[in-house]
């Protein structure tokens, strides 16, 4: 476990059992109920569908959805608070209609909403809402389709907030109300000073490009006084941004927003609720410090810093406690999937025995790397390492002049790697080691080559080097005696991992098994719940992967409730507008001139079609 950071990053949910298998269990304390995510596999294989799979477990959204809640009710008992907790689902974190069905199922009985940033997310989330006491947040910019339906939902008793984001949304809001005669429900964005670290921060303080700033605030509120629709103006709401690693920025973020609040109250306005937005972060990598993949608070700690802020700055102004609203996404969905992929192939890094001397008539530059090679101490390393690379250089460009035999720079490619393997060695065995050499490990790693996608599956990890738990499913018994980088089948040089999380920094490498014998090994990334799935792109064609809906019951038992079967290559081609029934006539009109100019035979040509339909029917990743 403590290899990988189960414990840490586990949020109690993920353990080991006695036999070295990851196990899952939504019911933490519940031991019997774990269960092993290689029984999962083996039922999926049972059932016909292959890797890469994400699962989904109901079960951890239900649990998520109800520690945000209850940890808001705890916090406002134990301080008193007078008002109410509503939270809402922003719908952009996990699009997936499953997901959104979840949440509102699961959300029903703590009145838990919806936040939209679209009208395509607005007509999404009306078809799936059902509480009426739950908010629906509508943030974004806003046209008056978009606006109508709003106002329709207010009609129809929805509890529907109209966040005003920019100075002219106010009067197509106020004209389209008048229109159509329904009151309704407005909301201001504001930007505050306060800012946050952090990698999706840019949402939040004074340049962000969202929302109003203070003047603005009170142009909008004259606006409402003199159209005499001030008690309309019942939210205030701003977002910081996502993954806020640092209790001290939320808390800040509180004050100064809550002090707003209490003003638009001495303006007149109604107001009742305070919109916090989303930013409550995930430690993925288990250290509870204020790194980016990590934060430095508890879901607790959370809510009773918020409710207290809230608090101070209110009682002091003798102003009423509002419902206050989060707009969690990361937290309430993240740990909800995982996505598992077996190992494809490795690429072993090996370690070459070198002669202990060289022929007479080796070139000087090859001589001259092999005396490196030779003189390594742990004193020398940064200078054995520059001289290596010159000397691995020189010889490229002799190879390229014809000075050097393909034989010869073979050879020297040996030494080379002996040499970066030994310094990588006396490197382990310093305390301060030069800058240069930081990622050593990784240039003389194994590759395993495994069947999923990267800008697929977890496109942050690509586009922003987020950190999300990697580990094997299996063999967690045996030491795991290869160091590794995980490179993924979309055949781009970007298509691969080489940053995996640490306690106490980043690890340039992963220890993983050596395959066995042809046996299957499987890996899993963990906390894949949240982003990953909507911003996944189609890159080589990779499409969607294979996903199963699992529910866990406390006895230890479970079912696949549901099984989505990823895009076959027909699908992806598909939405790159190709057209599968066209491309069979095309092909098979190729395979009839080629029977024409006698290069196959008639029975080829129904073996070959067949070959092309199975390939448009396929899954787009490996199959066996
Ligand atoms: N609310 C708004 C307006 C957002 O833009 C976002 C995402 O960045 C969220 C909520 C969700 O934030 P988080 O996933 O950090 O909870």
């Amino acid at each position: 476990e403590e290899l990988y950071g189960v414990k840490n990053w586990g949020n109690g949910y993920f353990s080991i059992s006695n036999n070295g298998e990851v196990l899952v269990n939504p019911y933490k304390d519940n031991e019997q109920a774990a269960i092993s995510l290689m029984d999962i596999i083996s039922g999926i294989r049972e059932r016909g569908l292959d890797m890469p799979v994400l699962l989904r477990f109901e079960n951890l959204l239900d649990s998520q959805i109800s520690l945000l809640n209850e940890s808001f009710r705890d916090a406002m008992n134990k301080l008193n608070y007078k008002g109410d907790y509503r939270g809402v689902y922003p719908i952009k974190v996990n699009q997936q209609q499953q997901v959104v069905e979840e949440v509102t199922k699961f959300g029903q009985r703590y009145h838990h909403g919806l936040e939209v940033g679209s009208k395509a997310e607005l007509v999404a989330a009306l078809s799936l809402m059902k509480d009426k006491e739950a908010c629906l947040i509508c943030n974004g910019y806003k046209d008056e389709e978009f606006i109508d339906l709003g106002l329709y939902s207010v009609k129809m008793g929805f509890k529907c907030f109209f966040v005003i984001e920019t100075l002219s949304e106010v009067d197509i809001v106020l004209e389209r109300s008048r229109k159509l005669g329904v009151k309704p429900n407005i909301g201001l964005r504001i930007k505050l000073s306060a800012k946050a670290g952090g990698h999706w921060t840019e949402s939040g303080g004074d340049r962000s490009i969202f929302g109003l700033n203070m003047s603005q605030v009170i142009t909008v509120v004259d606006t409402l006084k003199k159209e005499n629709m001030l008690d309309c103006l019942k939210l205030l709401h701003y977002h910081l941004g996502s993954q806020i690693p640092n209790i001290r920025d939320i808390r800040s973020a509180v004050l100064e927003a809550t002090r707003v609040y209490a003003e638009l109250v001495k303006e007149g306005a109604p107001m009742g609720y305070l919109d916090l937005g989303g930013g409550l972060a995930v430690d993925y990598d288990g250290s509870n410090t204020n790194y980016i993949n990590s934060r430095n608070y508890t879901v607790e700690e959370y809510c009773t810093d918020i409710v207290e802020a809230v608090m101070t700055t209110l009682d002091s102004s003798g102003v009423e406690h509002p419902i206050i609203v989060t707009e969690s996404g990361r937290t309430t969905v993240a740990y909800y999937s995982v996505l598992l992929f077996n190992v494809l192939d490795v690429e072993r890094f090996e370690e070459h025995n070198l002669p202990d001397s060289l022929d007479e008539n080796t070139p000087e530059q090859i001589k001259n790397l092999f005396d490196v090679n030779k003189s390594i101490t742990q004193k020398n390393i940064q200078e054995c390492y520059n001289d290596a690379l010159y000397y691995r250089d020189e010889i490229r460009d002799m190879f390229k002049h014809g000075k050097v035999s393909l034989r010869e720079r073979a050879f020297s490619e040996k030494i080379f790697w002996n040499t970066i393997n030994q310094i990588a060695k006396e490197k382990q065995k310093l305390k301060n080691f030069p800058p240069d050499l930081e990622d050593i490990e990784s240039a003389i790693a194994d590759i395993y080559y495994c069947n999923f996608s990267v800008f697929q599956s977890i496109p942050d990890s690509w586009a922003i080097d987020q950190l999300f738990p990697i580990m094997p499913l299996h063999r967690l018994l045996e030491l795991p005696k290869r160091n590794a980088v995980i490179a993924d089948i979309t055949c781009d040089c970007d298509g691969k991992i080489d940053h995996f999380i640490d306690l106490h920094d980043v690890r340039t490498t992963l220890p993983l098994h050596e395959l066995k014998n042809g046996d299957d090994y499987y890996l899993g990334v963990f906390i894949v719940g949240a982003y990953q799935e909507t911003l996944g792109d189609l890159h080589n064609l990779f499409g969607d992967t294979n996903v199963v809906s699992v529910r866990i019951h406390p006895d230890g038992s479970y079912d696949l409730v549901k099984e989505i079967h990823g895009d076959s290559v027909a699908d992806v081609l598909t939405y790159v507008e190709y057209d599968p029934k066209d491309m069979i006539v095309s092909f098979r009109e190729k395979a009839e001139n080629a029977i024409r100019e006698g290069l196959i035979s008639a029975s080829d040509r129904k073996v070959i079609m067949k070959a092309y339909e199975n390939g448009l029917r396929g899954y787009t990743y490996y199959e066996r």
